[in-house]
């Protein structure tokens, strides 16, 4: 595939475009594959490209029942921080913004990182305490965080109301490296990357089964006929349980809409990403003006891809307490996706009870800024036949040995 480059967009200008070639192919299936991967969102195409960077292995197919990045990939607020509690989170997420920082370099696609800095809010004693307390555990981590005050907040982010009726601001951790990239545009960099290798990403077919023998699985069924494969790697989120039952096993995990919206475009007004997760929503301003406000998930179980209406009234609602000059933005639109939520809002990746198949899920609200790092370390585990260092505290069995990984108390909010 040819290298895009300034140079590229040069000759291109001159013969009105019409040189570009597709970024990925849409191949027919074969009848088998080394390796399948269902779900070809974010972590699905990130565990496809390091089969085959680190691993050489590009007899793959990718089946996805949409479009390709349809799913959360392509529905998220884009936020990339590392600075959570628990090593092992710290470790898989820290990787991952890592390689976000020469991600565009790497599959010479532009996805538009953009470390502008991420802030928590503290706005309650008790959140001081927290942020102050993850501050210090990332520094044993060698994430680089540091505990900010109320007038350093307003500093960064001059559009924050510092007294809010309810809560003040207090102080926030503050992660200068974190940040946003372009959701869509890291699916399709890893898509042309992969279709590259001589993958095939095949859109439009649904697994609807899956065919095993002596506890191990042959292949799939989808709605394009049956697909062999000798290793099945199931990476679909939201759908992650609904999966796991075609293949006759159950995951401790639920699926849940969560959602977000975003306003008319306006001036820039705000260069950080700000999360207040006392009053529960977080907002940044996109490359196009619009400021992109995230909210809560449903409290119930469900797969609308919608949300509840009285979710966007309560985000606003909170959000215009610490930024007043939200009150005069018309909404463009909203949206909804299904998050795949586990009791301790950490991943699963690793092994399942059929010998050749593993899962990669769970990552809930917060897995778009793990992308690389998690297909980075579900490539080795499907490669290796079991998880690397990255991977191996996320096994399914700490739900039955009780060893979680705890984040829910230390994220409060896991995006
Ligand atoms: C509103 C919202 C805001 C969010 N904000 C953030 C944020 O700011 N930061 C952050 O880090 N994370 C955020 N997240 C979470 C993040 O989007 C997800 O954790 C991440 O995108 C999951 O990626 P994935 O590749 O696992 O799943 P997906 O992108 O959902 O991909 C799974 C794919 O599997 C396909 N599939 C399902 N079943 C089948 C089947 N039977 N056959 C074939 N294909 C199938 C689906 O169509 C889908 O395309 C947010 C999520 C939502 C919904």
């Amino acid at each position: 595939m040819r290298r895009y480059s300034a140079f590229a967009i040069a000759r291109e200008a001159a013969r009105y475009h019409s040189g570009w070639e597709r970024a990925w192919a849409s191949p027919e299936p074969k009848s088998e594959y080394d390796v399948i991967i269902v779900g070809a969102g974010g972590h699905g195409l990130a565990t496809a490209y390091y089969l085959g960077k680190n691993f050489g292995i590009t007899n793959v197919a990718i089946i996805e029942k949409g479009w390709l990045g349809g799913g959360n990939t392509g529905r998220n607020t884009t936020i990339i921080r590392s600075n959570y509690l628990q090593d092992p989170s710290a470790a898989i997420y820290e990787k991952a913004r890592s390689l976000y920082e020469t991600m565009s370099q790497d599959l010479n696609y532009n996805v538009m990182f953009s470390p502008r800095g991420v802030m928590m809010l503290a706005q309650t004693e008790h959140e001081i305490r927290g942020y102050q307390r993850t501050a210090h555990a990332n520094a044993l981590q060698g994430v680089a965080t540091e505990f900010i005050g109320p007038q350093k907040v307003k500093e960064l982010c001059p559009i924050i109301e510092l007294k809010g009726p309810r809560y003040p601001v207090l102080g926030a951790l503050w992660q200068p490296r974190g940040g946003t990239a372009r959701h869509d545009a890291v699916a399709w960099g890893y898509a042309r990357a992969c279709s590259d290798m001589g993958m095939h990403i095949i859109q439009k077919c649904e697994v609807t089964g899956v065919h095993q023998d002596k506890g191990e699985v042959t292949g799939v069924q989808t709605t394009k006929g049956r697909i062999g494969c000798k290793k099945l790697g199931m990476v679909v989120a939201g759908n992650a349980s609904a999966l796991a039952d075609m293949a006759g096993f159950r995951i401790p995990l639920e699926s849940v809409a969560l959602q977000a919206l975003v306003s008319e475009p306006v001036k820039p007004c705000m260069d950080v990403v700000v999360m207040a997760n006392t009053v529960h929503g977080y907002l940044s301003q996109s490359d196009k003006g619009e400021m992109v406000i995230g909210g809560g998930t449903d409290g119930f179980n469900n797969y609308t891809q919608r949300g509840s209406f009285h979710h966007i009234e309560e985000t606003v609602r909170a959000l215009v307490e610490t930024f007043p000059m939200i009150s005069r933005l018309k909404m463009l639109r909203q949206w909804g996706g299904i998050v795949d939520v586990t009791g301790d809002r950490s991943p699963i990746i690793g092994k399942t009870p059929l010998g050749n198949t593993f899962i990669n899920c769970g990552w809930g609200t917060g897995g778009f800024k793990a992308i690389p790092g998690s297909g980075w370390a579900f490539a080795e585990t499907i490669a290796k036949g079991a998880p690397g260092e990255l991977a191996a505290p996320f096994g399914m069995d700490r739900f039955i040995e009780g060893r979680f990984i705890d984040e829910s108390v230390a994220a409060g909010v896991a995006h």
